[in-house]
């Protein structure tokens, strides 16, 4: 890429082959959008390099590294040629404000309105790349060159970073772009709020093969609903309960008969909270009726007569930011009347929410609370666990939802067990359900 021994054309025709591959390997319907493997993997996307945009990010991390080069000859070499090129190109002497022009690849100033270049130089494809990035090229005096990318500013003192910086800012696009459609973006939104919601992207850790097919269709509100076929309006109807529109918010959070699986992953969430809390700190009530609004709170916790946490977990669907918000708010709102009966006998009570996404979205606030009550080095573990842990749960009621039943475990080992002549007890326990 850096010496151009192949095109942006030929760039691109790779990334259209390996493309589909790729949206194969993640079980992606074939209309998943483009910026989910594009975009950022700090913000729990794939993070999948575009060859045909490296090629122009290599173009201009070239030519600064030829002008701001340590060799004082190479850098002479570099700002002759350019310069020689500059005055060609227009006719006029190089100027500081005329080289940012060139490199900037401005056509509308004087000096470029009227003339064109009939042949290729080392400044060509920088100054074409330079508009296709949308980054900036300043020039105070020559020999003297910065590069202005968003909000930052590049110098000479940070050539190594260049292509690194430019990388960033058009994942940072892609991210951007694939959040404001409407339907897709609408939960990757959320989930892009806390790198643990994507744990298992790299490692797949405490993730099964069954919720590695799901997940990325669901975050991108591509399940297989009925709801989800908005060009079809006559079979919209949930299949379990007189609902209109069977969406992914109704099947995930809303359905009635659905009711038993989403307390089974509430339950997965509230034990493993429970389990993380520090020695120092006991357990008052669990999941028990206090004060006269016969309130439920899943964990009341305490520490000597000092302090005491109402905890609620919960788990919204991720529709945009302000669902957990709302969540947040509104558990803060629900528990007042048992802070201040509790406040009568310990000094300091609080009332916190716990909020894990249906979708494995991790909201950052959980961070502070689970700060006071758990051990800090087990935070980044029973994130993971929690994120894992809804997915597999989500997954089932979709299956229950879709199918009437979760494939069993056992059948699909006994099936795997055939294959490789393996006794079943020996294999490990993956849900390898190839229904989803
Ligand atoms: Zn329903």
């Amino acid at each position: 890429m850096r010496t151009e021994q192949l095109t942006k054309g030929d760039m691109k025709v790779i990334d259209d082959f390996i493309r589909p591959l790729i949206k194969d390997t993640l079980y992606l319907d074939e209309s998943a959008a483009n910026e989910y493997l594009y975009g950022s993997s700090k913000s729990g996307l794939l993070g999948i390099p575009k060859l045909a945009e490296e090629v122009d990010v290599m173009m201009v991390g070239n030519a600064f590294k030829l002008l701001t080069s340590k060799d004082q000859r190479i850098q002479e070499l570099a700002w002759g040629d350019l310069l020689l090129h500059a005055r060609k190109r227009t006719g006029l002497d190089p100027s500081p404000s005329l080289i940012e022009s060139f490199l900037n690849g401005v056509q509308d100033e004087e000096g470029f309105r009227h003339t064109s270049c009939p042949y290729s130089s080392t400044w060509s494809h920088p100054r074409s790349a330079t508009s296709r990035l949308g980054i900036k090229w300043r020039c105070r005096e020559l020999f003297d060159i910065e590069l202005h990318i968003d909000d930052k500013v590049l110098t000479q003192n940070d050539r190594t970073k260049i292509c690194r910086t430019i990388k960033e800012s058009l994942r940072a696009c892609w991210t951007q772009e694939l959040i404001a459609k409407p339907s897709q973006g609408v939960e990757i939104e959320v989930s892009s709020l806390h790198r643990a919601s994507s744990h298992f992207l790299q490692s797949g850790n405490y993730t099964k093969f069954a919720d590695w097919r799901f997940i990325h269709n669901a975050r991108l509100n591509l399940l297989r609903l009925n709801g989800n076929t908005p060009w079809d309006k006559s079979l919209s109807q949930c299949r379990r309960c007189p609902a209109p529109v069977e969406s992914t918010l109704h099947v995930l959070s809303l359905c009635k008969p659905n009711m038993g699986r989403r307390t089974l992953r509430h339950n997965a969430i509230v034990d493993r909270i429970h389990n993380a809390k520090r020695r120092d700190w006991q357990v008052l009530t669990m999941n028990q009726s206090l004060g006269d609004e016969r309130l439920r709170p899943d964990l009341v916790i305490t520490k000597g007569k000092n302090e005491a946490i109402i905890l609620d977990i919960t788990i919204p669907y991720e529709n945009r930011i302000q669902a957990f918000e709302t969540a947040r708010a509104e558990k803060k709102r629900k528990y007042t009347n048992i802070a201040t009966l509790l406040s009568k006998d310990y000094k300091n009570v609080s009332v916190e929410a716990i909020i894990v996404g249906a979708l494995g979205s991790w909201d950052p606030a959980n961070d502070l609370v689970l700060r006071r009550f758990t051990n800090k080095r087990y935070i980044p573990k029973l994130r993971k666990l929690c994120v894992s842990d809804a997915i597999t749960h989500t997954r089932q009621i979709f299956q229950k939802n879709v199918m009437g039943y979760i494939p069993p475990e056992s059948r699909l080992r006994a099936r795997a067990a055939n294959i490789t002549n393996i006794p079943s007890d020996n294999l490990p326990d993956y849900d390898d359900s190839t229904h989803v």
